[in-house]
């Protein structure tokens, strides 16, 4: 991939504390975009800032919870003030709050639902105005095989990501004359925060399920998302690439 496509491109990515958001982020520095890192804790954004890029300049961290508007438009703003526009974002920012589904209580169905499908509606909606002036964007939203597959016990995370596989597909149509690139990620399992989490048993029964017999990893998946965002896929509009060592064929 010709990475040089990406110096001085502004990216935006959601989630950028942590696991595939954080990979995003060094992965866009080292290509000398500049990057725009976004979650609720400015803290942690603000020590990792430096593995991002060596340069300052490049760098802006933003307090944000995806799931408030006002955040939102904040981000955005944030933005365009220090970069001037907005080529590319990534919708990253997501939960589990994993329960059966009779155990399931509305604030689990809410809080997933808000940070991981509402968060990606209101900061695309954010972010358009700046493309649509612009005709010019490319977003990527990270979605999960759970998303396309399903999930005892996740019924919350699994309409989320879902539902982001339509949404993808609904701005990739709505505004693909107009510019602006829209494709999602469904990732299997990958080492992070998230998966750390999980009992020993339930990440064996995981591995066991997947053929190239190993998780997947960070940069695996960033590499996916630079590429949908890259001139490489300037053709690829409203599609789901399965990152997952194999897992759902
Ligand atoms: P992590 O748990 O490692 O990181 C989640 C990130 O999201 C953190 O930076 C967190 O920071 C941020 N975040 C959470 N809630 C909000 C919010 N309301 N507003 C802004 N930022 C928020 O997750 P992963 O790296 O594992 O996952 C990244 C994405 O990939 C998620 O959407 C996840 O669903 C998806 N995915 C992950 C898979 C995996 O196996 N790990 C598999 C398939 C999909 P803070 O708490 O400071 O806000």
């Amino acid at each position: 991939m010709d990475t040089k496509y990406f110096k001085d491109k502004v990216v935006i990515i959601t989630g950028a504390s942590s696991g595939i958001g954080l990979a995003s982020a060094r992965l866009f520095g080292s290509y000398g975009s500049k990057v725009v890192m976004a979650a609720r804790s400015i803290g942690k954004l603000e020590e990792l800032a430096p593995s991002v890029s060596a340069d300052k300049d490049h760098v802006l961290c933003v307090k944000t919870d995806v799931s408030k508007e006002e955040d939102c438009r904040n981000l955005i703003e944030k933005a365009v003030e220090k970069f001037g526009k907005i080529d590319i974002l990534v919708n990253n920012a997501g939960v589990t709050k994993d329960n059966l589904l009779m155990r399931m209580t509305e604030e689990e169905w809410d809080a997933v639902l808000d940070t991981n499908l509402k968060g990606a509606f209101l900061l695309t909606k954010a972010v358009a105005r700046d493309m649509l002036r612009r005709r010019a964007g490319a977003i990527v939203n990270l979605s999960s095989v759970v998303g396309l597959a399903g999930q005892a016990g996740q019924c919350n995370y699994a309409a989320s990501k879902g539902g982001l596989i339509a949404f993808t597909k609904s701005v990739a149509k709505e505004y693909a004359a107009r510019g602006i690139r829209a494709n999602a990620v469904a990732p299997g399992f990958i080492q992070s925060a998230m998966t750390d989490k999980l009992p020993e048993a339930t990440r064996a029964q995981m591995l066991a399920m997947i053929p190239l017999k190993r998780m997947g990893t960070g940069e695996d998946i960033a590499k996916v998302v630079a590429f949908l965002v890259g001139d490489d896929s300037a053709y690829l509009t409203g599609q789901v690439l399965a990152v997952n060592g194999g897992m759902m064929m």
